[in-house]
């Protein structure tokens, strides 16, 4: 891992932000680069690129049990990640977080997310809502029930590496 400190910071404006760049080589997806940058004012960022130029991608992966839960997610920055089960997405652009982790890792966002809602809302409905989306999350994760998640990615830096992946390009 490579790593370069007193880096000039786009929020705090000071030179304290450490930029860190990891290679990986993913099996079925090739050599990628992880990119964060972290500054003691909180300001973070992270993504992820594909060595290899790639097409547009669309990802459906069916979690249906809970081997599916250890399939390879690779999301970069410029990924929509769509669960409708949920009503939930995370869009792309400049405050999208880029990361390599599994469908567990994938869901875990989705759940902090939740989780905030239901501790920090004011409103009732908000909260119950959030509850009865983490319980649904928490029957995924047993097996009991499953869950389309739909990754787009025009810059094609995202994959579910799983047989059951169905991968198309997008229009
Ligand atoms: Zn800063």
């Amino acid at each position: 891992m490579e790593e370069i400190k007193g880096q000039l910071c786009p929020v705090c404006g000071k030179k304290e932000l450490t930029l860190r760049e990891e290679e990986m080589d993913i099996p079925y997806f090739g050599l990628t680069f992880l990119f964060s940058m972290d500054c003691p004012c909180g300001f973070s960022k992270s993504d992820v690129e594909s060595a290899e130029k790639k097409d547009p991608v669309k990802i459906t992966f069916n979690v249906e049990g809970v081997g599916d839960l250890n399939a390879r997610v690779i999301k970069s920055g410029s990924a929509l990640v769509k669960i409708s089960q949920l009503k939930m997405s995370m869009e792309p652009g400049e405050n999208s977080e880029g990361f390599v982790s599994n469908v567990e890792g994938l869901l875990g966002k989705f759940e902090k997310i939740l989780e905030g809602q239901r501790d920090s809302s004011d409103d009732p409905l908000v909260c119950k809502k959030a509850k009865k989306l983490l319980k649904k999350i928490w029957k995924v994760k047993c097996g009991d029930v499953a869950l389309k998640i739909v990754i787009e990615d025009k810059n094609g830096n995202s994959a579910i590496i799983s047989e059951k992946a169905k991968v198309e390009k997008l229009k």
